[in-house]
Parts: structure tokens; C-alpha cells; sequence
């Protein structure tokens, strides 16, 4: 497997994002390392031997936090569309996926970071197999992550020793560049025996790690589990087991009971709203209002792109806030600010990125907005412009903890992931 070791981490030379609106002025921002270290005006002057990145044109804002995301399934975008959920897993996902070697899981992880740096994703929360090739791939684009080694072992126990071995190795051996940081996926409490939900819970207390899981997303997940766990919900049955915690990122939370919301709130988990892939497979709507007035930290994802069909933040907020809206029948539901913050601030806050703000001292997460486009035309309010009319295609640079992953719209070595990931796609389909 050939890499092109096109950057690295931990950018040293100065950069100076020259004349881009920041709020309601032009500014530059002065990048020194990873870091914001200056805002202000003329700042050119004053740091002659910066790299200059020209900013006219272009609204600075943090890069977007995607807290649920299953990268490789970029290589499936359009397979099995149209289908519920569980035969859209069993009769086409697995199957396919079962297809996969290292070349799938390696070109579509890089597949979907270049998607993540065109469309302003700066940090993203994995779900997938074979850890260790995201972990490849994020070196040659230096995106931050969260990568989760994943226990899935189709409720069978034996399944799950072997698994459990390989993530002890995993964890033994790996040691995660800057920006990236380690954790532990449950996939779900239908695909999870119970002895590996409690080997998981063990071990990610030992070591303290994240646990990322899906939860409560179809009806059938709630009815099959109250069926085989005396009419425990899968939020009862985990929390019975001791598995929730603040360290826990459960995806999609469509289904809950006024208990289970209770028993999320008390034991401090984060949930995802993945609203793209809720809608599309019908699985339900995420209950935003009661959550959020629980104060349970929410996050926003795009799931994977098979089920999306995009990685695409931006439009991600717009489903979210829309979605919210009609089904209440409240407007005022999910405001602009409110989406864009949990997309932002919120999200960087509960994934401890160190941006999510353009600010003093905080990691240079930026994305610059392509204000000659037509959709961000004119720009009454920017925050509103950003959720309901731009898409990830309005961003114009990308830069990740003060490397430049995308410049004027050119992402050093897109054509040749394209070229390869293209030949998995082939590959896949013959
Ligand atoms: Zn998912």
C-alpha cells in the first residue's frame, strides 16, 4: 500500500489568514504552530516571515464536529438505498462490507476524510472495523478524531474473546498522534452479547476510554430488547449493566421513554442526532426539545454516508433544524445558533478538541467560507446563512490545527485517493 506523506502533523511555520470576516469585521488571524496566537487588523506587518493565506472573500469559522460517523462506508454511498434499516443492514450493508480488505477499509477512510476536509469537517467521533487503518490514513490527512476500537461479536460470546484479545493488542501497541484520541465502540445491544458488553464495560473503565454505541435508534430495537430482557429498553438494559457514563457517545437516541431520557440525564451520556439517517431509513425523530431540556449534551453526525448520503455537516445542521421544526410544529425550535453552536462549540467542548472558537489561544480549526457564492448571497446574518443555505461545497479552505488541508478549493493528493478508492468501488461491485 503506497502512501503519499503529504503533511504532517503539528504545523511549526507561522500562517497569517489575511482579510477575512471574522464576526462583524476583516481581520487576520495570526496561526503560530496549532494555535491561534493573533487576531486583529494589518497583522501582516508585524509577522513579515508568515505564510500568507489569503482570506479576501471569505468568512473564518471553526471547523464542524461530526459526532457519529462510519468513515469506509463512503465506498458504499448508493448501495441499498430505499430500505428500512435492518434490511437495509442484513441484506446489503453486510454483504458488502463482508467484501472488504484492507485496501476498502484504507481508500475509504481516506475517501471520506478528503470529503471531511471539502466540506469543513474538522473533527469526527468513528464507528468501524480495523481501527488501525483510519489511524494510516489520518496520517496523511491531519484531521482530528476520535477512533474507537469496535466489539461487535453478533451476540456470540466466542466471537467476542477473540475480539476482546485484539483489542487489549490494539490498545498495547497504538499510540495516538496529536489530535486523535482512542476509544471503544459497542455497536449496539442487538449485535453485542452481554458478555461483551460488560467485557467493554470493564475494560474502558480500566483505561478510562470513551465508549461509542448505538442506541434506541429503530422500534424494533426497543421491542426486541424488551422481548429479550424482561421489557428492559436498551437505555434500562445498558444502564442495569453499569455501561452509562459521561464517557459514553450514544448515536441516534430516537427512541426513548420518559425513564430512559431520565436515566441519560442522571448518568451524564452525550447523544448524537443523526437526523440525515433517521429520516432516510424512517427510523424516527430524534426528541430534541425533551433532551435538551434535560440538559443531556447533545451532538450532531451524519452517520455514514451510505445512510446520508454525504458527510456534509452543513447540510446536516439545515436537516436538523428543519426536521425539528415540522415535526413540533414549533419554528422557533432549533434556531440558526443553536444548531451551529452544537456543530461547533458544543461539540469541540464534549470532544475536548481545543477549537470549536475562533479565539485567542485556542487550536487553528478554521474553515473559510466562500462568500462569492451564490448561497452565502447576501449575508444578512452569517450564522443563518451558514445552517439554511450554504453546503459543505461553499467552503473554500480548510485548515486543521494550523495545517492547511485545503487551500482555494485544492486538497493536495485528491486525485489520487480518487483514483484508488475508485478501484475499491470497482472491486466491490464485480
Ligand atoms: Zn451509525
Amino acid at each position: 500500500m503506497l502512501t503519499d506523506n503529504i503533511l504532517s502533523r503539528g504545523a511549526v511555520m507561522k500562517k497569517i489568514i489575511q482579510n477575512t470576516l471574522l464576526g462583524s469585521d476583516i481581520q487576520d488571524i495570526l496561526i503560530d504552530g496549532t494555535k491561534i496566537s493573533g487576531i486583529g487588523a494589518g497583522l501582516v506587518s508585524s509577522h513579515p516571515e508568515a505564510q500568507i493565506i489569503d482570506g479576501k472573500d471569505t468568512a473564518a469559522f471553526p471547523s464542524l464536529i461530526n459526532g457519529h460517523t462510519h468513515s469506509p462506508m463512503t465506498l458504499l454511498r448508493g448501495a441499498g438505498d430505499d430500505l428500512g434499516l435492518h434490511e437495509w443492514l442484513t441484506e446489503c450493508m453486510w454483504p458488502l462490507e463482508d467484501k472488504y480488505t484492507d485496501e476498502e477499509f484504507y481508500w475509504g477512510n481516506r475517501m471520506a476524510l478528503m470529503e471531511m476536509v471539502r466540506t469543513g469537517t474538522g473533527f469526527f467521533n468513528e464507528m468501524y472495523f480495523n481501527p488501525h487503518l483510519a489511524l494510516k490514513a489520518l496520517e496523511e490527512t491531519p484531521l482530528k478524531a476520535r477512533i474507537n476500537f469496535p466489539i461487535m461479536d453478533g451476540m456470540n460470546p466466542e466471537v467476542g474473546k477473540k475480539q476482546w484479545k485484539d483489542c487489549e493488542r490494539f490498545f498495547e501497541e497504538t499510540t495516538a498522534p496529536q489530535g486523535v484520541q482512542l476509544g471503544m465502540v459497542l455497536h449496539s445491544v442487538y449485535t453485542d452479547s452481554r458478555e461483551s458488553i460488560e467485557w467493554v464495560r470493564n475494560f474502558a473503565a480500566d483505561k478510562n476510554l470513551p465508549i461509542h454505541i448505538h442506541l434506541s435508534e429503530t422500534e424494533k430495537e426497543v421491542q426486541d430488547c424488551m422481548e429479550a430482557h424482561e421489557g428492559l429498553s436498551p437505555v434500562e438494559y445498558l444502564h442495569q449493566l453499569g455501561v452509562l457514563s459521561q464517557r459514553v457517545v450514544a448515536a441516534h437516541t430516537v427512541h426513548l421513554s420518559e425513564t430512559d431520557i431520565e436515566i441519560l440525564s442522571d448518568t451524564g451520556v452525550n447523544v448524537v442526532h443523526n437526523p440525515g439517517s433517521n429520516m432516510k431509513l424512517a427510523s424516527g425523530v430524534f426528541p430534541y426539545k425533551a433532551l435538551r431540556d434535560k440538559k443531556i449534551p447533545i451532538l450532531l453526525g451524519t452517520d455514514g454516508a451510505a445512510s446520508n448520503n454525504n458527510l456534509d455537516m452543513l447540510e446536516e445542521m439545515k436537516l436538523a433544524a428543519l426536521l425539528q421544526k415540522v415535526h413540533t410544529g414549533d419554528p422557533t425550535l432549533m434556531s440558526a445558533e443553536e444548531i451551529f453552536e452544537i456543530a461547533t462549540k458544543k461539540g469541540a467542548e464534549i470532544f475536548n478538541t481545543g477549537g470549536g472558537v475562533i479565539e485567542l489561544g485556542k487550536e487553528a480549526d478554521i474553515i473559510l467560507m466562500d462568500l462569492k457564492s451564490p448561497a452565502l448571497f447576501p449575508a444578512w446574518n452569517l450564522i443563518s446563512s451558514m445552517v439554511y443555505s450554504a453546503s459543505g461545497m461553499d467552503v473554500k479552505t480548510h485548515i486543521s490545527s494550523g495545517n492547511v488541508l485545503m487551500e482555494d478549493y485544492k486538497i493536495p493528493g485528491y486525485e489520487r485517493v480518487l483514483e484508488e478508492a475508485g478501484r475499491c468501488f470497482d472491486r466491490l461491485r464485480s
